[in-house]
């Protein structure tokens, strides 16, 4: 039975000599293994489909081994993300992200695929700044997997008046100098306001957003350990962390 799936590559690996094994994250049915055969041949009719960011409709059937792609219609390949290296890690960190989480229901997994379409347009077509898309990323998917980063009121008692807050890191969530416990990290006040001017602006508008360096980096840091925290994966961010 031939299935379809819209889905982007998330991962590409060598399987023997000619094929590639690619993971794809599919709206319909999450991550999926596939084998694309013959595909390291210069002339391989198929050969786009196994680029990371590769987005289109994959037509898919079950073998011996798992399953295999047999037809690919390409809507967007994202090879511009190539061309920039700055674009290119912030863009593979999504998909390390992605990578890296079970999601529990079927609608987490489309509102994340819906996310990261949205996310790898803004970084490859827009002209936002490439870590500020990273971050709102990071932020909705928040949202949507887990529970949401409040910035206007502590997420224990619910007061929308305080002084500072905590990173909770046992869920990452945010709290007040009152419930604030053993572990608890202060959000300086400069990471804080980065966290707000992000969240509070929409993807499209992002472009008009520039945040001091120190806050830049502030955020990204705090965002990648909540990240750890409550998915229990240790991202490894290359070329952006390391
Ligand atoms: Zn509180």
């Amino acid at each position: 039975m031939t299935q379809k799936l819209q889905a982007i590559v998330i991962r590409s690996n060598d399987r023997k000599e000619k094929d590639k094994n690619i993971l794809l994250f599919s709206i319909e049915q999450g991550k999926v293994w596939a084998t694309l055969k013959g595909v390291k041949s210069p002339t391989a009719k198929m050969k786009i489909a196994q680029n990371p960011f590769c987005f289109g409709e994959f037509m898919l059937e079950d073998g011996k081994m798992g399953k295999i792609v047999t037809g690919f219609d390409a809507i967007e390949t994202f090879h511009e993300l190539g061309d920039d290296v700055d674009k290119y890690f912030e863009g593979t960190a999504m998909l390390e992200i992605v990578n890296a989480i079970d999601f529990s229901t079927q609608i987490e997994q489309a509102q994340v695929f819906v996310l990261l379409l949205k996310c790898l347009k803004s970084l490859c077509f827009g002209s936002v700044q490439p870590l500020y898309v990273l971050d709102k990323f990071l932020i909705e998917l928040f949202a949507i997997v887990g529970s949401p980063l409040n910035v206007d009121k502590c997420a224990c008692c619910a007061s929308k008046v305080f002084d500072k807050l905590w990173i909770d890191y046992k869920d990452g969530s945010l709290v007040c100098s009152g419930c604030k416990g053993w572990g608890c990290e202060e959000l300086s006040t400069t990471t804080l306001s980065a966290l707000k001017v992000i969240k509070n602006t929409d993807l499209e508008k992002l472009s008009t957003v520039k945040l001091a360096q120190e806050s830049e980096n502030g955020l990204l840091r705090v965002l990648v350990r909540n990240f750890d925290a409550r998915f229990e994966r240790k991202l490894k961010m290359i070329g952006i962390l390391s």
